[in-house]
């Protein structure tokens, strides 16, 4: 298994590929991407590299994407305790939502929290509707550096899944 350096490495070089891919793709008009796209697909692609890697189900101990979170990795602790390593955190399609569910089920504490001691506090908000064109770019970023971590890790698309069949075929 990679270390938490090597997966970094590997997104980031899979990134400079992707950018300038990318870059010639839109001068040559086969692309169309918004400066604000292409940013929000990059947020999206950092933030699950580096501080939403599936090795997060390790946080009881010391892992690398626990570290960047700084003092606030502890907050990480329970998903280490509640995911085994490689099990459900590592399946393709329900473990980076697992993690996404559990920053905003953290988010709505400390928001229910804040509430609670100063009512008069203003809060953002999230702008309504959520448009596609933004959610999109973000969603895409966020899960190919998600992917690029299992395929580094040797993780095939159906992990997870063909436990939960064999499960059900009572095997
Ligand atoms: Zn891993």
């Amino acid at each position: 298994m990679p270390s938490g350096r090597v997966h970094n490495l590997i997104n980031i070089a899979a990134y400079s590929v992707l950018a300038a891919g990318a870059l010639y793709a839109t001068r040559q008009d086969l692309l169309v991407v918004t400066p604000a796209q292409a940013l929000n697909f990059t947020l999206a692609y950092a933030a699950g590299t580096f501080l939403l890697s599936p090795d997060l189900d390790l946080a009881e101990g010391k892992v690398d994407s626990k570290r960047h979170w700084g003092v606030l990795g502890v907050l990480w602790v329970p998903y280490g305790m509640l995911f085994s390593h490689r099990g459900w955190s590592h399946s393709w399609v329900i473990g980076p939502l697992t993690r996404l569910l559990y920053v905003a089920l953290i988010a709505a504490l400390i928001v229910g929290l804040v509430r609670f001691i100063a009512p008069d506090l203003q809060m953002p908000t999230i702008p309504q509707p959520i448009a596609w064109k933004v959610v999109l770019p973000l969603l895409i970023g966020y899960y190919l550096s998600q992917w690029l971590h299992l395929i580094a890790d040797g993780v095939r698309p159906d992990h997870g899944l063909r436990k939960s069949y064999r499960k059900v075929r009572g095997r």
